[in-house]
């Protein structure tokens, strides 16, 4: 098996994934393997396509995971998407490069993760990033950024598409904005994200090309001689070397695309970096997990950490479109972030203290949904911090995805900050079956009541005032025979439950958080009862950010490299 040895192996050649592999195999004396189920995407025209977001959606690079039936949403089922390719999900996400408020990631060490904070995680924000400065047609158009708040060195582009809405767009956006009390916001990359603004993409902007995980992190240092890459390989599980006190992972067990099995040997560490929907389901595959689950699937328990899978958290994303008067040439995006003051304005204390008096009722049922893993008190005390976070803080409850493109403005919302919370399983101890993924989406009334509070905001303040509703034509979609206008909070939640679709952003089942607070991984992301395995993926995030998710995971992914180098 010597051939077959490496100090490190990473599985999921994806967006953390890859970030890992080259900063470990920066070190010429460390031989690092990557394992990934999915295949080059260098060259496939539904991943390089800068206007191509859904193209690759059910094609072979989509896992299209399936939730069950959402008991709380009508009892259907939700899509999960998320890329199987070398890359992973930054290869098919929408690129948007936003990343969270300053004082959620302080919340991060406030629960319990010593050295995670913003001023901390600022850096490797910054040593990510490879920021083109906009073109001054782009300022002339609507663009405005902060030089402080980027890197211009790292190896992940970002920028500005060179087909940006040009004209008077976003200028009428902001005025309208500022009309309902929202303002500019000059960056929303600072760690303050409240307000209007254009955002950035992970995009090579000169080479009109989308910008992953395997173009910034990978193909330009695949010729190393201390890194390989298994493509078309499958993890199945962890085999393990010592079980007697912390275990310790001695490799891992492959499928290759054509049924080969093997094992791949780690001298050191195992780092599992699959996704928040496949890093807990290896662990559990593997042994580390709830025996109440491991057990009647004769899986032997090797650490018993039955916080593994839960915690699960997604946002839910509901649209509109609406017809404009003005036809914009490019096409582009604008993001608005709410808080919680702006979409119920004099209500707002009202449903503060309706929120504060049900925080202990959400714990329990969240626990409940956990099956008791996860103590309502440790709920509450995590409910806690969110509420303050919410209510207390300016930190956004709501984002707006705005498109303008030709005659039309399509507009996606989801609230960010949800509480209600999943989990997700192994169904059997064959890795090719389907897990079990219930996000419960809507478990929470918050959850619904800040999603029919946008929808109101959206449609009768913000596309209802000047000068943007001189502008805008009819409402397409939902559309007021679907809705009627000055609808009932009943009627928007039908239309809501039956209309949303996952955000794409599962995070939590391997959250970052002490031991007996419900954690699977401590502040240095290694799973707890394990001697050298960690989890470097969206799965580590505690609860959800404010921004789009591969920023703060390439930040998240950067710091972790080093973790792992300062223990070596
Ligand atoms: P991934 O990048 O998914 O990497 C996991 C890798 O592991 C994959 O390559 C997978 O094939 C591999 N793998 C899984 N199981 C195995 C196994 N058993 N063996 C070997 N390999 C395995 N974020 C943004 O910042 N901006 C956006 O605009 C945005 N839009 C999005 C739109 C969509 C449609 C989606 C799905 C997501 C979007 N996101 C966006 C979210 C973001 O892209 C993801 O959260 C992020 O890429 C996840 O990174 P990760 O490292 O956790 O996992």
């Amino acid at each position: 098996c010597q051939a077959l040895t490496y100090d490190y192996i990473i599985v999921g050649g994806g967006t953390s994934g890859l970030v890992i592999a080259n900063r470990l195999s920066e070190l010429s004396n460390v031989t690092v393997a990557v394992i990934e189920a999915g295949d080059s995407v260098l060259n496939n025209p539904n991943v390089t396509d800068v206007g191509g977001y859904g193209l690759a959606f059910g094609t072979d690079i989509d896992w299209a995971y399936q939730s069950t039936n959402q008991t709380y949403a009508r009892g259907a089922t939700q899509t999960l998407r998320a890329a199987k390719a070398i890359g992973g999900t930054s290869t098919i996400n929408g690129m948007a490069y936003a990343r969270a408020e300053d004082v959620q990631i302080n919340a991060w060490e406030t629960l319990g993760n010593k050295g995670w904070d913003w001023d901390s995680l600022l850096p490797y924000y910054l040593k990510s990033e490879n920021f083109e400065i906009p073109a001054a047609f782009q300022i002339t158009d609507g663009v405005t950024y902060d030089p402080a708040d980027h890197g211009e060195s790292g190896p992940l582009d970002t920028g500005y598409l060179f087909n940006i809405v040009n004209g008077t767009i976003a200028q009428t956006f902001n005025e309208t904005y500022a009309n309902v009390g929202i303002p500019w916001n000059g960056d929303i990359n600072s760690g303050k994200m409240h307000g209007f603004s254009t955002v950035p993409k992970t995009v090579n902007v000169l080479a009109n090309v989308r910008e992953d995980a395997a173009r910034a992190y990978y193909w330009p240092i695949a010729n190393r001689s201390n890194l390989v890459l298994f493509p078309n390989t499958s993890a199945t599980k962890l085999v393990w070397k010592n079980q007697t006190g912390d275990a310790t992972a001695a490799g891992v067990h492959v499928t290759s695309s054509n049924g080969t099995v093997s094992t791949i040997y780690a001298r050191k560490e195992v780092i599992l970096s699959a996704g928040a929907l496949r890093s807990s389901l290896l662990l559990e595959l593997s042994g580390v997990g709830n025996p109440d689950i491991l057990t009647p699937l004769d899986i032997p328990v090797v650490v018993d950490l039955p916080t593994v899978g839960e915690n699960l958290q997604d946002q839910m994303n509901n649209a509109f479109t609406f017809g404009s008067n003005n036809t914009l040439s490019g096409a582009d995006s604008f993001v608005t972030y709410p808080t919680v003051g702006d979409l119920f304005t004099n209500s707002t204390s009202t449903f503060a203290t309706t929120i504060a008096s049900s925080l202990s009722e959400y714990a329990a049922a969240v626990s409940n949904a956990s099956n008791n893993v996860i103590s309502s008190s440790d709920l509450l005390d995590f409910f806690q911090i969110q509420y303050d976070l919410v209510f207390n803080t300016s930190t956004p409850l709501l984002e707006l995805f705005t498109t303008a493109a030709g005659a039309v403005f399509s507009v996606q919302y989801w609230i960010l900050l949800p509480f209600s919370r999943g989990n997700i399983h192994i169904s059997s101890n064959d890795p090719t079956d389907a897990a079990i993924i219930n996000p419960n989406y809507f478990m929470l009334d918050f959850d619904l009541d800040v999603q029919i509070a946008a929808s109101k905001f959206i449609r009768d303040t913000v596309m209802s005032s000047l000068p943007l509703s001189a502008e805008v034509t009819a409402e397409s979609s939902p559309g007021t025979s679907v809705v009627a206008n000055n609808a009932s909070d009943d009627e928007w939640a039908t239309y809501i439950k039956s209309s949303y679709r996952s955000n794409f952003h599962p995070v939590g089942a391997t959250a970052m958080m002490p031991r007996e607070k419900g954690g699977v991984v401590d502040n240095a992301l290694k799973v707890y009862g394990t001697a050298n395995v960690r989890v470097v993926d969206a799965g580590i995030l505690p609860f959800q950010v404010c921004g789009h998710l591969t920023s703060t995971l390439y930040a998240v992914a950067e710091k972790a490299a080093d973790l792992i180098k300062a223990d070596m």
